[in-house]
């Protein structure tokens, strides 16, 4: 009740207290012994689904397991002052959290096919970012910079085109005056660091681009975006996205199905057509890292690795600090079971043009 940020005290007593802060969250807090930690932290972080099964598997083992700890049938305890102390009793692996959703990651543990997931730490590079040729608020050189102070090795270059009226978007002519300049930021930053040129080349609503195959050609990747149109109808909306995905010139599909959490559903598409047309061109599918994007999201990350298709974490940064949000790029692309394989921005710059140009 001391606390600033309390409102209310709803619960109180030696090992459970329960507020809610004037924020309107609920936190609960409690008071365990440390042996009894790793129970406990499995129990909590759940998910409820994943618990169900867990308890399952232990009592197929003759334990019950509780946030307290595992007890045998004779009423012993089985202390775990770890969550890896939990899982090896169950004779597990750790499953990583983001996992933790009974959507066959126990399965994979008892069979030694946990994926190694990606973290934060393995992206090397962003692949879209807005720079103030655009709507960005900084310029090419600021964009690098920062981009290089997040510990990054590469950034591509993806200003809006021109039909995207409100973002002042680039002309042909304009997209090659943009081209010299990125070449004299990468004079100035040197060998360690690279802008990659490239677009947000806008789907227009008959599914043509902004730009003809022999601009598009010029650039180091092409990221091709829907941003308008977004309520045509499923099969409108899914042709206009596949054929930005059969185009040859397009590499990544940025934040496919448009929703804004909380605000506006995605577009109706046939996410299974698409997936399915991404993995047979080769067409790399973008999880745009803002926290009120997200897109694709975790369920539809798993869907795209398992038909092959690869991916792309994208920050669309519009300022310096917008890289900051790489982290939850990383922990959808997590969520989703990905690996280092599957996103290619974990792939150094020349591994990745090399595939690009394949
Ligand atoms: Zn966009
Ligand atoms: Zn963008």
């Amino acid at each position: 009740r001391a606390l600033p940020q309390v409102a209310e005290v709803l619960l109180s007593g030696p090992t459970k207290t329960s507020v809610r802060t004037h924020e309107g969250l609920q936190v609960d807090l409690r008071v365990l012994e440390p042996a009894r930690w790793g129970t406990a932290l499995q129990y909590f972080t759940g998910s409820q689904a994943h618990n169900i099964h867990l308890r399952a598997l232990a009592l197929e083992r003759g334990l019950s397991l509780s946030e307290y700890a595992l007890k045998r049938e004779d009423g012993t305890e089985v202390l775990c002052a770890t969550e890896e102390e939990v899982y090896a009793a169950l004779g597990l692996p750790l499953i990583p959290p983001e996992l933790r959703e009974d959507r066959g990651e126990i399965e994979a543990a008892l069979e030694g096919r946990l994926p190694d997931l990606i973290e934060l730490e393995d992206l090397r590079g962003d692949l879209h970012f807005h720079t103030t040729w655009s709507d960005g608020h900084q310029s090419l050189l600021e964009m690098a910079q920062a981009a290089q102070a997040r510990g990054l090795e590469y950034a591509l270059v993806a200003d809006h085109s021109y039909s995207l009226g409100v973002a002042r978007g680039l002309t042909t002519e304009r997209l090659r005056e943009q081209r010299a300049e990125i070449e004299e930021v990468n004079r100035r930053m040197g060998s360690t660091f690279r802008l990659l040129a490239g677009v947000e080349v806008e789907v227009r609503a008959d599914g043509t681009l902004d730009f003809p195959d022999e601009v598009l050609a010029e650039l180091d990747l092409v990221v091709a975006a829907v941003h308008s149109g977004l309520r045509q109808g499923r099969e409108q909306v899914t042709a206009r996205m596949l054929a930005a995905i059969r185009n040859p010139h397009v590499d990544i599909i940025a934040h496919p199905t448009g929703r804004l959490i909380g605000e506006r559903e995605g577009a109706d598409l046939d996410m299974e057509a698409i997936f399915r047309a991404a993995a047979e061109t080769g067409a790399v599918l973008e999880i745009i890292a803002h926290p009120r994007r997200l897109d694709l999201c975790d369920v539809h990350v798993r869907r795209a690795i398992e038909l092959g298709v690869k991916l792309a974490i994208g920050s669309d940064a519009h300022d310096v600090n917008g890289f900051g949000v790489l982290p939850f790029g990383v922990a959808t692309a997590r969520r989703g079971w990905a690996t280092t394989e599957d996103v290619i921005n974990t792939w150094n710059v020349r591994r990745l043009l090399k595939w690009v140009a394949r």
